[in-house]
């Protein structure tokens, strides 16, 4: 054993060793959960000051503390995990990940990830392929769909205000048009860009939650009599509560015709463009000036691994700059392998080796394969809950979102939204499965997004059985306290 602390740390030996041993660990787990998931809750029933407490505390050595943070989170993996929407890591993508966080190249400059800088460059040319872009475009990695949008936002705002925003701050009072139904990350963008409640005007939604795109002209109008320029559409591909995709075409001829920038947030369901199957959802995504889209959600890679790809790689460089006819002139100022004058991270992780691995592995057939699968399996699930007399569907699934609830007839309806409540607190407490929820037009709604590829139609069979179990338990404890029910 080397007496040096520093040398002992970065021991080899050492290292090979503790790296099999959580490779071993890693690779049980995976087939614990392939043969016997239900041994083990998909997620740990602990408090946070518990759990808190026990760290405080500590888990003993290295093993006993690798056991530990694998007990005590969310089993993504699980093929019964239906919740929020972050994808199942493929193994081989995380071990790239491991790569780029043992090189730790910074990558904001050429010199500090030459590697990452080229792989990230192409990862952005086969996306921007994928979406039908032609040779112009471009753009870069970013850490999440959240600060995709803002850095996307700050580029329309360079590029289509008529004042020199960077240099001289506002004088008009901008604004921009998205659906009622949009990530809240595209408010708080707004806002953070200081355009204030005004700045987002949202435009209401069909049946299906899709952005009533007839109404965009209207919307419009009414803001440039206030006095407001309008300077961008944001269309959802797809919506988070629902999975519902506005109408890109529409939106993008819309964005034509009144030279408006237009942004899709893609940051789930953009991936479907990698389906052969379903990637007309995204029809007229090609239109768009710039479109968000997360690998973790719907691509199986590890977050965050988000792309933000623009139709004219030029753009990007007028994000954080004041006089974008200087670097329109200026190529050499377009130093694409020099990504920090482009995007809000300085340091950044070499998150582009992630989803390289995965299609210099696998190709683009393993994505098709797997939004294929997930989408084709929750219009599926959708017809299991037609068919059932105690359960209803809230819409016909778009994406691998499903939003449905117990619907016993004989129930009061204004006890139907806590009953469901209760139910899935219930559900999720017995460990078999984790689902969330949502409310949409204040109507309680379960909600699973189907992001395992293994979650089949039995297990949802065994999710539904589930529902009505604790839905039995659930009637009889509020029978016996119906002024619960009525509050
Ligand atoms: C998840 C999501 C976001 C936020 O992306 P992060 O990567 O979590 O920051 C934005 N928009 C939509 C539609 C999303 O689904």
């Amino acid at each position: 054993m080397k007496t040096d602390l520093l040398q002992q740390a970065f021991d080899p030996s050492a290292f090979r060793a503790r790296g099999h041993q959580l490779v071993d660990l890693l690779a049980v787990y995976l087939e614990e959960l392939e043969h016997s998931p239900d041994t083990a809750p998909v997620m740990p029933d602990r408090l946070p000051d518990e759990l808190h407490q026990k760290y405080k505390v500590g888990c003993g050595n290295l093993e006993d503390l690798f056991h530990s943070v694998l007990q005590d989170s969310m089993h993504i993996h699980h093929p019964g995990y239906a919740g929020h929407q972050v994808s199942p890591s493929i193994p081989l993508a995380a071990l790239a990940g491991l790569l780029s966080d043992f090189l730790n190249n910074g990558m904001g400059v050429y010199e500090m990830g030459p590697a990452a800088n080229a792989v990230e460059r192409e990862v952005i040319f086969r996306v921007a392929t994928q979406f039908g872009f032609s040779s112009k475009a471009g753009g870069f990695l970013t850490s999440g769909g959240t600060l995709a949008n803002l850095t996307a936002l700050l580029t329309a705002r360079s590029i289509k205000s008529q004042t020199q925003i960077w240099k001289d701050g506002h004088s008009a009072p901008l604004a921009l048009l998205v659906s009622e139904q949009a990530h809240y990350c595209v408010d708080r963008a707004i806002r953070i860009m200081g355009w204030g409640e005004k700045g987002i005007i949202k435009v209401p939604v069909d049946p299906d939650f899709r952005m009533r795109t007839d109404l965009l002209p209207y919307y419009l109008n009414q803001a440039q009599e206030e006095g407001r320029q309008v300077i961008a559409v944001v269309g959802s591909a797809c919506t988070t509560a629902t999975g519902s995709f506005d109408n890109l075409e529409a939106i993008g001829t819309f964005c034509q015709e009144h030279n408006l920038w237009f942004h899709v947030d893609g940051a789930h369901g953009a991936a479907v463009c990698y389906s052969s199957k379903y990637r007309d959802l995204v029809k007229g995504i090609h239109l768009a000036d710039s479109v968000t889209m997360d690998f973790h959600k719907m691509l199986l890679t590890p977050a965050i691994t988000t792309a933000l790809i623009y139709k004219n790689d030029q753009y990007t460089y007028a994000t954080f700059q004041q006089q974008a006819a200087y670097l329109w002139q200026n190529q050499e100022a377009h130093q694409w392998y020099n990504p920090a004058k482009r995007t809000f991270e300085c340091t950044k992780l070499m998150m582009g080796l992630k989803p390289y691995v995965l299609l210099n592995e696998y190709g683009s057939d393993l994505f098709d394969e797997y939004v294929t699968r997930v989408l084709d399996r929750t219009a599926s699930f959708a017809r299991i809950v037609e068919e059932d007399a105690v359960m209803e569907l809230a819409l016909e699934p778009q994406c691998n979102i499903l939003c449905f609830r117990f619907a016993n007839p004989n129930l009061p309806e204004k006890s139907a939204n806590r009953i469901n409540a209760a139910i899935r607190e219930r559900v999720v407490r017995k460990g078999e499965f984790y689902l969330v929820e949502t409310v949409l037009n204040g109507t309680h709604w379960l909600r699973c997004t189907f992001t395992n590829p293994f979650f089949d139609i039995n297990r949802f069979k065994g999710l539904v059985r589930a529902i009505k179990q604790e839905a039995d338990q659930v009637l009889d404890h509020y029978l016996s306290a119906p002024t619960e029910l009525n509050e």
